[in-house]
């Protein structure tokens, strides 16, 4: 599939056969533990043998996620086999990895409970920086945007920084999707992400992914998955392909109601704050609008209190108090519920596809009663 064509051209056909006459666009479900095997030669380079390491369904997925992030993608069972994968293959023993200090919350306390019984030192930085010195890193795992908080960072830039010192440099892409950034054209060795979000974007499934354009590093991701076993249903493969399809409209969708409910919250007199790297007022704006292709669908805001969130929540007709986010409907997280280090009163505001007029006066009409105590 040539990168010539549009982001929705790319997205209905990726990964996709040749088309067969009789046969489905998307063929279905290859639902299989094991195979038939060659009675007399046994397993067969090549021919599928056992489902931990084969199967049809999950090789067509990756071929789609591949292409749109444009690297060989190995998929995981969720977003952490992947993100914990990254972390534990790619980091010796003697040396450092760098996750963000306000980056999604399990990444860093996978990272913080697991690599320093390992030998592997665990240093964090704020996405926006300032960054410690590089000297010992051997794997920066950068989040841009970053969740919750969606503070932005210049992927180029440090990949150039973090390449001097011989550093791998993997970038969680979960929240920006490969149609909002491509890590590997700027520079970064891996991209790692949960396809349970905007990508699969029904929240109806789990699943994760790496990509990268080293045969190498993807030997070895490969290797590791067939030996820790973190693969993905074939159901939940094909769910997630099918789901591609539309990644392009759903996110132009969320995408456009981010902007127009970013705009509503910055006019409201009652908010702490409000991010979304799409305003012209936000810090991240240069360097999300230089380096990503669209914004995603996601605002960040703070309200005075968790009562002030409680009220926004009871209000409203079409914000559902849900976690996760990228999906179809519209939902709201208060993040410090989970145990993520963030004040009492912010909110994760994951934009569904709804019409934009009706989230629009929903938000308005619950921002109003959460006002009201
Ligand atoms: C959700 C998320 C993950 C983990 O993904 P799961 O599919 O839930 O395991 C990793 N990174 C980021 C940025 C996320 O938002």
């Amino acid at each position: 599939m040539t990168s010539a064509y549009g982001d929705g051209t790319r997205c209905v056909r990726a990964g996709l056969p040749p088309v067969r006459p009789g046969q489905p666009f998307l063929p279905g479900p290859v639902l299989a533990s094991t195979y038939h095997l060659d009675p007399v030669a046994g397993p067969t380079d090549g021919v599928d043998g056992y489902g931990r390491p084969d199967n049809a369904t999950r090789r067509a997925l990756e071929a789609a996620i591949g292409e749109l992030e444009g690297g060989e993608c190995v998929a995981f069972g969720s977003g952490m086999a992947a993100v914990s994968a990254v972390l534990l293959a790619l980091a010796p023993a003697g040396r450092a990895v760098l996750v963000p200090a306000d980056g999604y919350y399990q990444t860093r306390a996978f990272a913080t409970e697991n690599l320093p019984p390992r030998g592997v030192a665990v240093r964090t930085a704020p996405t926006a920086g300032p960054y410690p010195c590089f000297a010992d890193i051997a794997v920066a795992l950068l989040e841009t945007p970053s969740n919750p908080g969606l503070d932005v960072c210049d992927i180029a830039e440090l990949a150039g920084r973090l390449h001097e010192v011989g550093a791998l440099v993997a970038v969680d892409n979960t929240t920006a999707t490969p149609l909002g950034q491509r890590p590997l054209d700027l520079g970064a060795d891996v991209v790692v992400a949960s396809g349970t979000k905007a990508l699969a974007g029904h929240s109806d499934l789990l699943v994760g992914y790496v990509c990268t354009r080293s045969a190498e590093i993807a030997a070895r991701f490969r290797a590791w998955r067939d030996l820790t076993g973190g693969i993905p249903g074939a159901f939940d493969c094909w769910l997630a392909h099918r789901s591609l399809a539309t990644l392009d409209i759903r996110l132009a969708r969320q995408s456009a109601n981010a902007a127009a409910v970013a705009e509503v919250l910055t006019k409201h007199p009652g908010l702490v704050s409000v991010r979304w790297p799409g305003l012209p007022t936000d810090p991240g704006y240069a360097v999300a609008t230089a380096q990503m292709r669209r914004i995603p669908g996601v605002v960040t805001f703070e309200l005075p209190s968790r009562g002030h969130v409680a009220r926004f929540l009871g209000a409203a007709q079409l914000v559902e108090a849900a976690t996760s986010f990228g999906g179809l409907h519209t939902t709201a997280d208060r993040r410090a519920q989970w145990g993520d280090d963030t004040p009492e009163g912010l909110v994760r505001l994951s934009c569904g596809i709804e019409d934009t007029a009706d989230l629009v006066a929903d938000v308005n009409a619950a921002l109003a009663a959460a006002a009201a105590d």
